[in-house]
């Protein structure tokens, strides 16, 4: 299967066995990836299914449902403060490949940017993209930049780590069993976070933890604790 194209469609498009394909798809199948009716391709929802498919008309005929098994077996939420420039993108575009299930954008009291609208569509497309080449099941959810306040206090997760670079904290790696199910993880911005936003986070039950004895980039930070829970949940 792993040298067929895949698509990603609404859950919408697919009627009955039948993929009702958007102009913009059917241009995509036929003329970029110049496939003729009859060639099978990949199609998947992102939220977890997949289909084989082959091409007719303005269509893709469904012929079987696939089993995809490149989930990791925990979910994983990451509240991330917004970094300078363009630095989330390429956080979006690493965690989806390395298994995320959810990134909050977290405006904290050192976040120096405030998004425009069009970057969580932006997110929202790489995390898609990203998804699709890394073959996984699902695409990310990408929520809308909130509050850190709200972040901190509106998870349900059982286990909670904020990851703070300096001071005597337990490295994440060694609080890590393989039985964790949801795990939500905060990271700060380039600036760290203030002691009034650790304080915060310590009251709603989140663990301060670290990621080793180097300070790492606000974009480096999240790809280390998404690599170390992979490390200690997947068999
Ligand atoms: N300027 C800050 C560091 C910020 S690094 C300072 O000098 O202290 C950006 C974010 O990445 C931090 O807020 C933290 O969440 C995370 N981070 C970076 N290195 C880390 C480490 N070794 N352990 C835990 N978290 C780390």
């Amino acid at each position: 299967m792993s040298q067929l194209q895949r698509i990603t469609i609404a859950p919408s498009q697919l009627q009955q066995d039948l993929i009702v394909l958007t102009p913009q798809q059917e241009h995509y199948l036929k003329r970029v990836l110049r496939l003729r009716e009859g060639d099978r391709f990949i199609v998947m929802d992102g939220l977890g299914k997949w289909w084989l498919a082959s091409l007719s008309k303005e269509q893709a005929q469904v012929s079987e449902e696939l089993t995809v098994k490149t989930e990791l077996p925990v979910e994983i939420t990451l509240l991330v403060a917004l970094p300078k420039g363009s630095g989330f993108d390429e956080v979006v575009r690493s965690c989806t490949e390395l298994g995320v299930s959810c990134i909050a954008p977290v405006l904290s009291d050192r976040t120096l940017l405030n998004p425009s609208p069009q970057k969580l569509e932006r997110w929202r497309r790489i995390a898609a993209e990203a998804a699709e080449q890394s073959e996984r099941a699902f695409v990310p959810t990408i929520l809308e930049p909130m509050a850190y306040s709200d972040a901190i206090s509106n998870t349900t997760a059982t286990h909670r780590y904020i990851c703070e670079a300096r001071g005597e904290h337990l490295y994440l790696k060694n609080l890590l069993t393989q039985t964790s199910e949801e795990i939500v993880i905060a990271i700060g911005p380039e600036g760290g976070w203030t002691d009034k936003e650790l304080q915060l986070a310590v009251s709603f039950n989140f663990q301060p933890v670290s990621l080793g004895q180097r300070i790492l980039r606000a974009v480096t930070a999240p790809l280390v604790a998404l690599s170390l829970i992979s490390a200690a949940c997947e068999a």
